[in-house]
Formats: structure tokens, C-alpha cells, sequence
């Protein structure tokens, strides 16, 4: 048995944190915490590091580790008992949480716990290992989990570059750079082995042992692997495997995903974890089933009786309705990349590549990763319900002969977190009027009927408190942006001058991806400008990174930028630079009225529009994903677009809709103002989706589908 790392807590000896040797005594406590983000996510936990050193803490990037190591402020914070009298208290609640005993969740335990497989984990800005939606709902996952105390690990990749970051030129073209992450500024701690070495695991890929370290981050109670391929004996090319999130080098690409899926299954092994239930989080990790199987069959079952037996354990989750986004490989480039992998793991060549086929007997076909997994797991599911109809039938050719409905594949709508995503002015509000059961029950639609009752002066001066420090934070951010990118002077100040904390505060922020539609906002110049020149002007905050590789979503950043050479657009439209957690809890609990534009059917749930309706923000969003099951007729607005095959007509419809309803509906409706300056058409329609989003889209109520749909349910068909 190796020696796993025990969780830290306030009973963990000092020596244990290297950090703490360099802190005052006073200070231990704080630099226990800063081991656990678990801090990121209670009331004023966020606080207690700032108020050691405000700018290092704006300058290190919210990470604590570096914080406690760089600020030359910390003989003033070991003096300051208000802090310190702070610090031991979330210490001390921190330390009561994890002595408490797990939940009861079958058919997992805390011996044998749920393994939960991601490529991307989006817990805290200062964890630089995700890039957007995928790793910000398994960060929110584990977060739930956590409060919930369900037996649960969670492994990933430690990527010593980190996602990129992004810059735009004058002319508005991206640029991207890396940054290098060093564990040791992180909030990780080496899992040793029984020797006291560090643990290591290795998977042959491409003629090399490519090894990998194990790190632990912990997430409140659930612990979080990260491989890490920057090990000594590897090659440069061993090394740079797991450098990178979503590397370009499609080669290079699958050696990660096959590094996550076995390299995890070795961790786990290594470690002594035994997973009742091993949930491939995308279809990133697949090759995971593979050495499950590969364990069964070493223990002396027959091969198919092994892979039955890795079925039986492995639950899948597809997050990609769009088929580039599903990674697939020619056979040859798969052997190639793959080498010794296969015979290692004890599978049969042909029989790998069939179950990542199509066609099990199609020898031409490409092998894909979403298919291994579907082929591999006793249960599969989609993200949201609209979603569920469109895997079914996008994936109806693995199951020939059953019709599309009849695909066994179902639905788990996504949820975020309320403790993270809700801002502390909701979420004190919102306590004040739905009493105490209301945070232990969010999925609970009862313990929010009360939000028809708060008086609209209350609801209201908490949305303009929250749109005003959106407004502060466009103004510091835009005018540091613009100066990096060199703009002229009176251009650099326009945005910090002119944005405005009683205007209608419009959000866009995502991944800008082609069919997100980020172009639709000036599909047509005169209406989009009309509506921020108007005497009830809007304006527009614009956040988002387009993939390293993507032309045609640079170009669509491009244009949305051409729009400054517009005084009133430069006046009223601000572009973000580096779309990251930090902007977007600033933008999701600060913005009005939160824009999305898919082309139908591509967004399989979206995430970020809960994220704002947690705020009092209200969504206008195309009937897509997510918002087909939220959208009631008043707590937002809709755009019906029905999918034709003539893309550019569709766009234009879509625009069209999008400038009637900003013109006819939520203009009007978010200045009619009665006598004491409150819009009550408008908090009506706040309280309305309050009331309809909270309590379905939390990932309380996600994580209690999960229990029982996913991990406790019987296995689908094959
Ligand atoms: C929530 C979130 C996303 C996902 O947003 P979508 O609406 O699903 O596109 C992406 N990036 C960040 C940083 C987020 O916080």
C-alpha cells in the first residue's frame, strides 16, 4: 500500500506544507487553507486573502500559494487579529467539514468511490487547467460533490503551460501565449510512494514510457489528481505530452487522451483507489474502459468476459453535438501513435479498432473516441434534453436495427453551483427572504417560492449595486487592456469614461466558436448602433477566446472590434481580453440581460446563462440546449430558430429576432420606471426566473440526477 497524502486539515503537522516554514506563525492558518479551494467557495473566503495584500492578490492572479509566497506584506497581515480571528474560523469549519462521515451514495463508498475522469477542471482561476465549458461544469461537479459528501475522486492532467491566454492586436486579431505553471505555486502536494518518492506511472505511447507524477489538489472534501508528464526521465517529446490543454498536434492529441484514459486507471491502481463506478466525463478518457478491462482480465477472466466487466463499472457522458469536436483517427495513425499501448493492455488490435468504429466491420473506418466510449459503458448520457434527442440520433448507427428514440442514451441536464456562482449581495438577499432551508435544498423549487415575496426596491438596489461593480471592473479592465495593445490615448480612456452603472448592461462571453454566432450582435451596423445611440441606450460587454487554430472565430473577434472606429461603439462596447473565471463571475452577476446566439441544434447545454439567472440577470437566448427546458414565456426571452439548411438566411432571421426583441421587449421594459425608480415589469420577470432556474439548473439537483439516473441505475442495453 503507498502512502496517499493525507488531507489537509488543521491537523495536518506544519512541516507537511512546505509553505508554512515560510510564514509567520500567525499565519499557519491561512496558509492551511490556501491547500484547499474549498476557501474559493465559502462567504468571505475570497476575503481573507485579499486583505493580506490587495495588489499582490490582484497581480498573482487570485492564487494563494503565490500570494503568501511573494507579498511583503505578511508581518503587517500576522499582525492584524481582525484577519487572523477570520482565518481560524474558516480554518476551524473547514476542519469540522472534513471530519464529517461520507453520505451514503450506492453503490459508491469510500472504499470504493466514484472516479470521476476529466480532461478540464475549471475550480479557480488560479488552477489554469481548463478552457471553457466542460472543465467549468466538472469544476462545479466537484465542488457539489464535495458539499455533499459524496465518496468521489477526480482525475485529470496538470498542464505545466496551462490553457493560453489571449491578446488582441490594435486591428483586433488574437494572439496567444503560454504561460509556465509551476506546482510549486500551486495548491498541490506530490502523492509519495511508500519510499517517500514521488509516485509515478507510465504508458507506452509511440515507443516511449512516457511516466507521469501525481499531484493531489483538493477541492474541499474530494481529492483531485493531476498527472504530470514534466518528469526527469522523459523525453522532450514524453514531457511535452501533457503540457498543453487541447495541444494542436492531433498526434500529439491522442497520446494526451491516452495517457488520461489509462495513465488514470494506473494512478488509481497505484494508489490503492478501487472505483465502484468510473465516469468518463467526454469521451477524452475512453481508452480508460480499456484498462479497466485490461486489470479484470490480469486477475484471470477470459477477454470478453474482462471487457464485460469494465462496462459493468464505466458510465459515460457526451458533452460534443458537434462532430468535429468528436476526435477520431485513421487505423494507421492510431497504431502508430498507440505502439506497444495495445498488446500492453492485452486487447486484440482488430477489436480495439472495431469498438471505435462506426461500423464494427468496416475496416476503413476512422477510430473515435466518443464511439470506444459509447461502446464501452453501461450507461451513457447527453447534457440537456434537447441534447438527448440529438445524440440519439446522432449516434442511432451504433445501434442498428433501433430507432432513434429508442437509443439508450439519456439525459442529464448540467447545473452550475450555487455557492460559486451566486454573488454574495443574492446570496445574503436571498437569505434574508427564503429563511435557512434554502441553501441545504437549492433543487427544492418550494424553498424558492418565496422570492415572489421580496420587495422589488430590495431585489432592484441589488442589481444596480451588482451592475455598478461590473462597471467599475469594464473600466479598470478595458483601460488596461487597451493600453497593452497600444491604442491611442483618448481611445484607451473612452470605455472607463462613458460605461455607464444605470444602462442596460448587455453580456456575451464564451468560447468563440463558429456556432456560437458571436457575429449576429452586428449582423446589421445601423440597428446594433441604434440601440446603443438611443436616448435608453444599451451597452455591450464582449468576452471570449476563439481556438489557437480557428480562423474563421478570429475573424468573427475581428469584426465585433472593426465596430470602434464608431465613437458611440467604443463609448459603449467593451472587449474583455483573456475570457477567465475572474470575468466571468464578474460578468454573469453584473450584466442585465446574458446573449446567446447558437445555431441550433450545437449547444448541448451551455452552462453560463444559469450562471447569470443565479444573479438576477435574465436570458435572451436562441431555444437551444438548456434554455429549451428553462424558457417559460416570462422569466427571459427567446429566439425560435428552426434549423434550415440555408445558413446565411438563418443568421439574418436570427439577427432580426435578436434587434426586435432588444427594441420592442427588454428596452422598454428595463427603463419603465414608476415613481420610486423601480422597473417592476423587469423584477417581476428577475423574480420569475429566480424561481424557475434556481432550484432546476443547481448542480444540486444535477449531482441527486447523477445519483440516481447514472450511478445507481441499471446498465443500458447493448
Ligand atoms: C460557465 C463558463 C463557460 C461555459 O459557458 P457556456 O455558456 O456554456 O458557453 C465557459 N467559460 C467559462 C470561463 C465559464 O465560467
Amino acid at each position: 500500500m503507498v502512502q496517499l497524502v493525507p488531507p489537509v486539515s488543521s491537523s495536518a503537522a506544519s512541516s507537511e506544507l512546505p509553505l508554512l516554514s515560510r510564514l509567520p506563525p500567525a499565519l499557519f492558518p491561512l496558509g492551511r487553507l490556501a491547500y484547499n479551494y474549498w476557501w474559493s467557495w465559502q462567504p468571505g473566503g475570497e476575503e481573507v486573502f485579499r486583505a493580506v495584500d490587495p495588489d499582490r492578490w490582484e497581480a498573482c492572479g487570485h492564487n494563494p500559494i503565490r500570494l503568501l509566497i511573494e507579498s511583503s506584506r505578511l508581518k503587517e497581515a500576522a499582525a492584524d487579529q481582525t484577519l487572523i480571528a477570520r482565518a481560524a474560523a474558516l480554518e476551524a469549519a473547514l476542519a469540522a467539514e472534513l471530519a464529517q462521515p461520507f453520505a451514503n451514495a450506492p453503490p459508491a463508498s469510500p472504499d470504493q468511490p466514484i472516479a470521476f475522469i476529466c480532461a478540464e477542471y475549471a475550480v479557480h482561476e488560479s488552477l489554469p487547467i481548463y478552457s471553457g465549458g466542460l472543465g467549468a461544469l466538472a469544476g462545479d461537479f466537484l465542488k457539489e460533490a464535495s458539499d455533499r459528501r459524496l465518496p468521489l475522486v477526480a482525475i485529470g492532467l496538470l498542464y505545466r503551460r496551462g490553457y493560453f491566454h489571449q491578446r488582441l492586436d490594435p486591428s483586433g486579431w488574437q494572439h496567444e501565449w503560454w504561460s509556465p505553471e509551476r506546482p510549486d505555486d500551486m495548491p498541490a502536494l506530490p502523492v509519495l510512494s511508500a519510499d517517500g518518492k514521488p509516485l509515478t506511472v507510465s504508458v507506452p505511447l509511440r515507443g516511449e514510457r512516457v511516466a507521469a507524477r501525481i499531484w493531489r489538489v483538493e477541492v474541499g472534501r474530494i481529492p483531485l489528481y493531476l498527472l504530470d508528464t514534466a518528469v526527469p526521465e522523459n523525453s522532450p517529446l514524453g514531457r511535452w505530452v501533457g503540457a498543453q490543454l487541447y495541444v494542436g498536434n492531433p498526434d500529439v492529441r491522442l497520446m494526451q487522451y491516452a495517457l488520461l484514459g489509462v495513465g488514470a486507471i494506473r494512478a488509481f491502481a497505484a494508489m490503492g483507489v478501487r472505483p465502484a463506478v468510473v465516469h468518463l466525463n467526454e469521451g477524452h478518457a475512453a481508452l480508460a474502459s480499456i484498462a479497466i478491462a485490461s486489470e479484470e482480465a490480469s486477475r484471470g477472466s477470459p477477454w470478453p468476459a474482462a471487457l464485460e466487466a469494465a462496462r459493468h463499472r464505466v458510465v459515460f457522458t457526451t458533452h460534443t453535438p458537434v462532430a468535429a469536436g468528436n476526435d477520431s483517427y485513421a487505423n494507421a495513425d492510431v497504431e502508430r501513435i498507440l505502439g506497444e499501448l495495445p498488446s500492453e493492455l492485452g486487447v486484440d488490435r482488430g477489436e480495439l479498432f472495431a469498438l471505435g468504429r462506426w461500423h464494427g466491420s468496416n475496416g476503413e473506418q476512422r477510430f473515435g473516441m466518443t464511439e470506444l466510449a459509447l461502446r464501452t459503458s453501461r450507461s451513457a448520457n447527453a447534457v440537456s434534453r434537447k441534447h438527448g434527442e440529438v445524440a440519439r440520433e446522432m449516434w442511432q448507427v451504433l445501434w442498428p436495427g433501433k430507432r432513434a428514440e429508442a437509443v439508450p442514451i439519456v439525459h442529464v441536464t448540467n447545473g452550475v453551483h450555487l455557492a460559486t456562482w451566486m454573488a454574495e449581495p443574492v446570496r445574503a438577499l436571498l437569505r434574508r427572504h427564503l429563511g435557512t432551508q434554502w441553501e441545504a435544498n437549492p433543487a427544492n423549487p418550494w424553498c424558492w417560492s418565496a422570492v415572489e415575496a421580496i420587495p422589488d426596491e430590495e431585489l432592484w438596489a441589488v442589481r444596480n449595486e451588482l451592475r455598478s461593480r461590473l462597471v467599475d471592473f469594464v473600466r479598470s479592465q478595458s483601460i488596461s487592456d487597451r493600453l497593452a495593445r497600444g491604442e491611442p490615448l483618448d481611445y484607451v480612456e473612452q470605455a472607463a469614461r462613458t460605461f455607464d452603472p444605470n444602462v442596460l448592461t448587455v453580456g456575451f462571453a464564451r468560447r468563440v466558436a463558429s456556432y456560437k454566432r458571436l457575429n449576429l450582435l452586428i449582423q446589421d451596423p445601423a440597428r446594433a448602433l441604434g440601440l446603443l445611440r438611443s436616448p435608453r441606450p444599451i451597452q455591450v460587454i464582449i468576452a471570449g477566446k476563439a481556438h489557437p487554430r480557428d480562423d474563421e472565430a478570429k475573424r468573427s473577434v475581428q469584426l465585433i472590434f472593426g465596430l470602434k472606429h464608431e465613437a458611440t461603439a467604443g463609448a459603449r462596447v467593451a472587449f474583455l481580453e483573456d475570457y477567465d473565471l475572474r470575468i466571468a463571475r464578474a460578468m454573469v452577476s453584473g450584466c442585465d440581460l446574458w446573449v446567446n446566439l447558437p445555431r441550433p441544434p450545437l449547444e448541448a447545454s451551455g452552462t453560463s446563462g444559469m450562471k447569470a439567472a443565479f444573479n438576477g440577470g435574465l436570458n435572451l437566448s436562441v431555444l437551444d440546449g438548456w434554455w429549451c427546458e428553462a424558457f417559460n414565456g416570462n422569466n427571459g426571452w427567446a429566439i425560435h430558430s428552426e434549423t434550415t439548411p440555408d445558413v446565411l438566411m438563418q443568421d439574418a432571421r436570427d439577427a432580426a429576432a435578436l434587434y426586435g426583441l432588444l427594441e420592442n421587449e427588454v428596452v422598454p421594459l428595463f427603463y419603465q420606471r414608476d415613481a420610486s425608480g423601480v422597473p417592476r415589469g423587469w423584477t417581476q420577470r428577475i423574480k420569475s426566473s429566480l424561481r424557475t432556474i434556481g432550484p432546476a439548473f443547481c448542480t444540486a439537483r444535477m449531482l441527486s440526477d447523477y445519483l440516481v439516473h447514472v450511478y445507481a441505475a441499471a446498465r443500458k442495453p447493448s
